[in-house]
């Protein structure tokens, strides 16, 4: 179990206006962000990140591929801004708004969804449309 002492902490995505005063322990009755689990110190994650996320901006800059179709740097799509089914999709190309994989390789939208519903149907669950 750890415990956050000290007087303020930042969650990592950005949470909360991005700094919390006092015992998160205290706050919460838990060192997780109520918003996203991120605990003190957590690197960023892409998928629940907001704008406010100290660092977001160097790490997008660190990880945003270019993409192949354009050779453009990717924009990053942000996880409030994602469609349904396309959370995972954190990349974009800002000339012809493809989406990107993590290596800049144009998705297929199309595709993409048909074999996150077929993983679903055969994992049992169901789709939301
Ligand atoms: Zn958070
Ligand atoms: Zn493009």
């Amino acid at each position: 179990m750890s415990r956050v002492q000290s007087e303020s902490w930042t969650c990592p995505n950005g949470h909360f206006g991005n700094v919390m005063h006092g015992d998160a322990e205290d706050i919460w009755g838990d060192t997780e962000c109520p918003e996203c689990g991120a605990e003190p110190g957590d690197p960023i994650n892409p998928d629940a990140v907001t704008g406010d996320a100290p660092g977001v901006d160097d790490w997008i800059a660190d990880h945003r591929p270019v993409s192949e179709c354009c050779e453009a740097d990717a924009t990053f799509v942000w996880p409030d801004e994602r469609e349904a089914g396309l959370e995972k999709i954190r990349w974009q190309c800002p000339h012809c708004t493809a989406y990107l994989t993590e290596d800049g390789e144009t998705i297929n939208v199309q595709a993409y969804l048909l074999k996150q519903e077929l993983a679903a149907a055969k994992a049992g669950k169901r789709v939301a449309s």
